[in-house]
This record gives structure tokens, sequence and C-alpha cells, in this order.
């Protein structure tokens, strides 16, 4: 039996495996990458390297063993990921893995907007699949946030948020949580609500970036269609545009992104990082 961790070269999946190997002898852990050369490192610190692309059911096959749990990191390329994620509920539940556990969005068992609709598809195939589950429902990361800072610091924050809350958690903590809910018992068919402790708004943002750079950023709140061309002129393609109006206009300003569970301090036992640190981490 292995704990075995999909995506593991991905910036999740790394700090899963990271995470892990403080806990587990490495022999007992195993990372199913597409691409070997970027998990050499990996194998050199004796974790099992399983090659395997999510596009391949046949290599999907010899990626689980009886009995392994499995983090199902989900699939980047967003459109493609209903058959990617599908194919690898098939060959777990094939391989007659002990435990799936899935990387999902946080509100997903709600109606929500339209990057939720992979997860949902993929959240009902484990439950159909009949495999026994963990569903991480994670928040987004706040270094989808804070990445943009140089951005930001040229533009100011723009949006279409309004005064919705978002309760981000750093990669890290919902790293953590992924390597508690692999390593005990007790999360055999459990969803969990991922979010940080505290929510902010953009405006809130805006001001605590102010704070920490000494410089004056702001907040504008666009409409959907006012912010679609900012990003579009940006260079962004006019699919990923709408996504990012979509989740702002129909998730993060109807209160779907702010969360309130508590889950994710229970799992991590302790508080969650505040995006004032991940703020001050990223701008170091
Ligand atoms: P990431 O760094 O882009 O990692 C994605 C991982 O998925 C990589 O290891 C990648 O392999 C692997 N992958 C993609 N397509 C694959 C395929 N066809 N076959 C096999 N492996 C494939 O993303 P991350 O930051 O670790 O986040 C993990 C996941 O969370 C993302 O994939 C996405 O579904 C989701 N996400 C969440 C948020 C959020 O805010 N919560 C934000 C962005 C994404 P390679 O290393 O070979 O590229």
């Amino acid at each position: 039996m292995s704990i075995v961790i999909t995506g593991a070269t991905g910036k999740l999946g790394r700090l899963v495996i990271e995470g892990l190997l403080a806990r587990v002898p490495a022999g007992q852990t195993a990372a199913v990458v597409r691409d070997p050369a970027k998990a050499a490192d990996l194998a050199e610190r004796g974790v099992e390297v399983r090659v395997a692309d999510y596009n391949a059911p046949a290599m999907l096959k010899d990626a689980f063993r009886a009995d392994d749990v499995v983090l199902l990191i989900s699939g980047s390329e967003v459109g493609q990921r209903i058959p990617q994620h599908t194919a690898v509920i098939d060959a777990a539940k094939e391989a007659g893995v002990a435990r799936l556990v899935y990387t999902s969005i946080l509100g997903c068992a709600d109606a929500g907007f339209a990057l939720m609709d992979e997860h949902k598809v993929t959240e009902q195939a484990i439950l159909d699949s009949g495999l026994t589950y963990t569903l991480l429902r994670n928040a987004f990361y706040t270094e989808v946030y804070t990445d943009q800072i140089p951005v930001q610091l040229e533009h100011g924050v723009v949006g279409s948020a309004g005064k919705g809350r978002i309760g981000s958690a750093t990669r890290n903590d919902l790293a953590v949580a992924a390597v508690v809910a692999l390593t005990q018992s007790g999360h055999e068919n459990a969803a969990y609500e991922l979010s940080g402790d505290e929510a902010w708004t953009l405006a809130e943002y805006a001001a605590e970036l102010s704070r920490q750079t000494g410089r004056t950023v702001t907040y504008t709140d666009l409409t959907g269609d006012d912010y679609k061309v900012v990003l579009e002129r940006a260079g962004l393609p006019a699919a990923v545009a709408a996504m990012l109006v979509d989740v702002d206009v129909a998730g993060v300003a109807r209160g779907l992104a702010e969360g309130d569970s508590g889950d994710l301090s229970r799992l991590i036992g302790r508080p969650s990082t505040p995006l004032a640190t991940a703020m001050a981490t990223a701008l170091a």
C-alpha cells in the first residue's frame, strides 16, 4: 500500500509530497507524473515514480495498486478535465484502491459558477464509483492574487467582485490539509470546505497591499464587460478572460468564495495563514 499523489510535479503536488515525506517513509509514497524528468529529484529521494498522463487511460491502469490511498490533484487543462478525471477514477476503481482523495473547489455542492462544473461532474463520478473518498473542496489560493502583485502595483487591483469576500488559503495550508487527510483515518466519505479563517474583499486586499508597500493601491470595481476588456487587453485569451469575469460576477460577488466552515484550520490543527502574512511572504 502506498500513498499516491497525481499531479505530483505541480506546485500543490510538490508541497503535498514534502509534507508526506516528513510523516511517512519515502518508500510508502508514489508520484504519478506525466514527465518523469521533472520527478528525478523525487525518485532520488526514494519516492516511487509512476508515469501516466490523465489523457491516457492505458497508462493510468498501471498507476495504481490495490489498497493505495490516492490523491487526485485536479488537472490544469480546464475544459478537458471531465474525461481526464473520469479516466483516473476508472483506473483507481479497477486497481481496487483503498481511498480516493480529490482536490475539488469550495462550495462545489451548491449552485455556482462555470469553473465549478468540471469539479461537480468529477465529484459525482467519484460518488458513483463506489470508492471510499475524501473531497477536499479547496478555496482559491491566496497566491492567485499575490502572484499578481507586480501588476497590481502598476495598475491597481481590478475586478468585478464587488464587496464579495474571498476566503482564500495558501497552497501550503491546503497541502498540509491534504497530507492530514491522506495519512489519518477518520476522513472516509467526508467532504471538507477548505477556506481561510479570515475572508477579505478586493478593496481590503488593496488596502493591505498599500500598507505593506507604502504605495497607494486602490481597488476598481468594473462591470463584467469592462473587466473582460481589461483582461483581454492584458493579453488573456477571450475564453480565459470570460472565465475570470464569471468567477468574480457569478462567484465572488455572490459570496460563493467566502466559506466559513472552519474545516481548514480544524484539519491542519492551527489557524490558517492570514492574507497579510502571505502577502508579506510574496513581497519578501
Ligand atoms: P499546477 O502547478 O499547474 O499543477 C498541475 C499538475 O497537474 C501538474 O503536476 C501537471 O503536470 C498535472 N497535469 C496537468 N495535466 C495533466 C495531464 N494531462 N496528465 C497528468 N498530469 C497532468 O497547479 P497547482 O497550483 O499545483 O494546483 C493544482 C490544481 O488545482 C490545478 O491543476 C487546478 O485544477 C487547481 N487550481 C486551483 C486553484 C485555486 O485557486 N484553488 C488555482 C489554480 C488551479 P506537469 O507538472 O507535467 O505540468
